[in-house]
């Protein structure tokens, strides 16, 4: 009797052998590839990674094996290959799900652990914590710390200053809080705060808010929420992007909403997946799909919605950057672009490779630097084609990354929020 082999993936979250039956190696999604554009390499393109993940089911590379990770970890998770593939390839949900794999299947180093737990565990699910990290970064940053680290030459200090390098001059934070309706009211919705966005952009939060408000949206509070999981799922960590979607269902689940409003496109997408997150458990999986049909982008909403009050005049020349969760994870292009040209007094221009990330891709930047800044330079070289005095978009990962990389550069663009942006046109009506 022959004995069956052992399942080659450790555990149920590996990269389904549906989804990567689906790819008909075509290689349509090469051209739209970040990774591939840089390296050349076939298997840091997408057909490449799906290929890999395939041998492992094939029992012919282990799921611990170090090339595996190389690869798999060189993505960016931008999913603009999805968007060009004509099979229908889910490729986002393939490369989280390897991710989990390899998180389990290699061993990690003491120092490894420790910093994978101050961060998914100590840190993001905790606003008060991250908040105060957050602010003490901020004032090391102020002091020069940066180049003190860099000065030592030493890896993790190295990682510390690209940290510090991406985080903003100040961080506003905010708690969800209740805002009526102006005029008539049109919708009543619920908002996430976030954790980088609640700990580091929450007047971002409180312009959301505000925007809505005037076009006729009541904002109630939603006390107990917490962190998406979106970088958890990223990185990997399943279990804990699963804990924290629970909590966010059961938390928002006491709010009679139209819809819960995101403004941070990574967990907008995040959030919309939980019915994928949790289709394994059979207490949450209906609650999570319900919970997902009702997340809206804030542009999403909005852009749907209608305006009903006529912006204020802004003048400025202006380009809108695509993050990649919100045209390639949500498929929304069209609300943010019309959300912008109903700013009167902007001259709003193209931005050659508006859909192409711009290598920050949730902790990408800190764990692949030499990448991350090479697809940067490529951002910030489009930016500066356009003659733009504002860069607009729509994700705390990107306005910090295109930020920093136009800064080094020696450019002085403002990188701005829609939500802000609206906010200040109706500031100045
Ligand atoms: S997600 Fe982005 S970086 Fe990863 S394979 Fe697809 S296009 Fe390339
Ligand atoms: S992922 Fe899609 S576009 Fe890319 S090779 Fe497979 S089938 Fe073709």
């Amino acid at each position: 009797m022959t004995a069956t082999p052992p399942l080659p993936y450790p555990n149920a979250d590996a990269p389904s052998q549906d989804l990567i039956a689906a790819c008909v190696h075509c290689g349509f999604c090469l051209p739209t590839c970040p990774t591939y554009a840089v390296l050349g390499v076939e298997m840091d393109s997408p057909r490449g990674r799906i290929r890999l993940m395939k041998t492992v089911w094939e029992h012919r590379l282990g799921a611990d094996a170090p090339g595996l990770e190389d690869h798999i970890s060189k993505c960016l998770d931008c999913r603009a290959c999805e968007t060009a593939c004509p099979s229908g390839v889910e490729y986002g949900k393939l490369v989280e799900g390897a991710r989990s794999q390899i998180v389990v299947a290699r061993p990690r180093s003491p120092i490894e652990r420790l910093i994978r737990a101050a961060a998914f565990e100590w840190l993001l699910p905790h606003r008060r914590a991250l908040g105060t990290f957050a602010t003490l970064s901020i004032a090391a940053k102020r002091l020069g710390m940066g180049s003190l680290l860099r000065a030592t030459r030493l890896g993790v200090a190295r990682r510390m200053a690209d940290l510090l390098d991406l985080l903003p001059a100040h961080s506003t934070a905010t708690r969800s809080a209740t805002i009526s309706a102006r005029g008539t009211r049109r919708a009543r919705v619920a908002m996430l705060e976030g954790c980088v966005m609640g700990s580091v952009f929450g007047e971002t939060n409180a312009a959301t808010a505000r925007v809505l408000a005037r076009n006729g949206v009541e904002v109630i509070a939603t006390v107990d929420q917490t962190c998406c999981g979106a970088l958890h799922a990223h990185a990997g960590e399943r279990e804990l992007a699963r804990d924290l979607a629970r909590r966010n269902i059961a938390a928002f689940e006491q709010v009679t909403a139209d819809a819960v409003i995101v403004n941070a496109a990574g967990c907008g997408a995040a959030m919309k997946e939980y019915g994928w997150l949790l289709k394994d458990d059979p207490a949450w999986s209906a609650r999570a799909s319900a919970f997902a049909a009702k997340v809206k982008d804030a542009t999403e909403f909005l852009g749907d919605l209608g305006m009903s009050e006529r912006p204020g005049t802004l003048h400025a020349r202006v380009t809108w950057d695509d993050p990649c969760h919100l045209l390639h994870g949500q498929k929304i292009r069209d609300q943010p672009r019309a959300l912008l040209s109903a700013i009167p007094g902007l001259e709003v221009v193209p931005l050659a490779e508006a859909d192409w990330c711009c290598g920050s891709a949730g902790t990408y930047n800190v764990t692949q630097p030499d990448l991350a800044r090479s697809i940067l330079e490529r951002k910030v070289a489009n930016i500066v084609r356009t003659g733009a005095d504002t860069v607009v978009t729509a994700n705390p990962g990107c306005l910090m990354q295109i930020q920093s990389g136009l800064r080094q550069a020696g450019h002085k663009v403002r990188v701005v929020h829609l939500m802000d942006l609206l906010d200040e046109a109706y500031r100045t009506g």
